[in-house]
């Protein structure tokens, strides 16, 4: 059994996939190909911005994003504690300070009155301009945005949604990527969507802002003049490869694939129910998760360590998403990090654990990994 299956997938899929590669390898278009500007054309539709622009990678996408708002020294960008590093390191990369907000303790999201509080907290310091939130789709949900939302509006903050991981996820009938002032996410192979190597995208409704992004993803360059540039830029961009393989995956996941993966979840749900003291994913009403990764919680007492050794000793890989709260990573020890109070973060730090999830898991497989995490409790005596 693999954590996330991309062998399995690329089984189904491979004569579409293989034709797509051949087509751009025969037309040799290898940068901005027609098959870049199609994938584009069909983000933009699936999420339902105006636009969409792609780039290297899920990290330069908030980079960009941050590049287009010149948001830099001394401004405060806020970001959830419990998320991946990238969505804290491009504010600080970019000079801003980040500042660290606790997470939900039920969905494992950015917690709006708390985003509240830290923006009271900078200002009543006086010492940075509140900028923008950062929020992340953790797992595969969208974060509160109506609540996120009306805070950015109160205090006039920009809101950048990093959905490396919840491309797919709605909030009623809204897509995950529409959320934000900008939205991005990601194509990293993992990832609910990914491609063949590194990949990201850009979203936004705005049409100068789109403009803007797509100078900036091409050194700076004028709209119609690649080598007329009119501000310092970056070189991210999608490879047409990229771009060919993703054709065919986002087919496959608006097919099907989306679908599978939430009747993966529904049946580790119903299997988990029983277990006393253990956490499963929730999913608030009127929300759809793209189940980037399937996350418990251990009950109270467990020891992680023991459990992930007996799941791994039975062929189950399991991960830990993640380890440790941004406001302990050393690269942020000189930052806001020493005033960052999220104790809901530093819980789900030292209890969760990530099971197996993807479209092509299957039912036997999926009741296996139910099975053996009881008998893993069992074993330590916790159920
Ligand atoms: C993966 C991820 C990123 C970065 O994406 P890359 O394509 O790996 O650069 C950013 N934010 C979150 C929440 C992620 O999970």
């Amino acid at each position: 059994m693999q954590f996330r299956d991309l062998q399995r997938q690329y089984t189904k899929l491979k004569t579409q996939i293989d034709a797509g590669m051949e087509e751009v390898i025969s037309c040799a278009n290898f940068i901005s190909g027609k098959q870049t500007g199609d994938l584009e054309e069909r983000l933009a539709a699936y999420a339902g911005t105006r636009h969409c622009i792609t780039c290297g990678n899920g990290t330069d996408a908030i980079s960009i994003a941050l590049l287009a708002w010149e948001i830099g020294s001394g401004d405060a960008v806020f970001v959830p504690d419990f998320t991946f590093f990238s969505s804290a390191e491009c504010p600080a990369a970019a000079g801003a300070t980040p500042v660290f907000v606790d997470v939900r303790p039920d969905t494992y999201n950015l917690d709006a009155e708390k985003l509240e509080e830290a923006v009271n907290r900078v200002l009543a310091e006086g010492k940075l301009n509140p900028k923008a939130v950062i929020a992340v789709d953790l797992f595969g949900l969208p974060a509160e945005y109506g609540a996120i939302r009306n805070v950015c509006t109160k205090y006039n903050l920009l809101l950048l949604e990093d959905g490396a991981q919840g491309f797919g996820g709605r909030i009623g009938k809204q897509r995950a990527c529409s959320f934000g002032d900008i939205s991005t996410t990601s194509f990293f192979p993992a990832k609910p969507l990914g491609c063949y190597g590194d990949g990201g995208a850009v979203f936004t409704s705005d049409d100068g802002l789109a403009e803007l992004i797509r100078s900036i993803c091409v050194h700076g360059k004028n709209k119609d003049d690649k080598y007329d540039n009119v501000r310092l830029g970056r070189n991210s961009r999608l490879d047409t490869l990229q771009a060919a393989v993703l054709l065919v995956k986002l087919k496959a996941f608006q097919d099907y694939e989306l679908a599978a993966v939430n009747q993966a979840a529904d049946f580790y749900a119903q299997l988990l129910d029983g277990i006393p003291g253990l956490a499963k994913p929730f999913v608030p009403e009127g929300y759809y998760s793209s189940w980037a990764q399937y996350t418990v919680q251990l009950p109270e007492g467990v020891s992680r360590i023991e459990v992930m050794t007996f799941l791994k000793e039975h062929s189950i890989p399991v991960m830990v998403y993640y380890t440790r709260p941004m406001h302990r990573q050393k690269a942020f020890q000189d930052t806001d990090s020493e005033k960052a109070f999220c104790p809901v973060t530093e819980k789900l730090c030292s209890s969760v654990i990530c099971l197996p999830m993807h479209p092509y898991l299957k039912e036997d497989e999926i009741r296996k990994v139910a099975d053996t995490l009881l008998d893993a409790l069992k074993d330590q005596n916790a159920v």
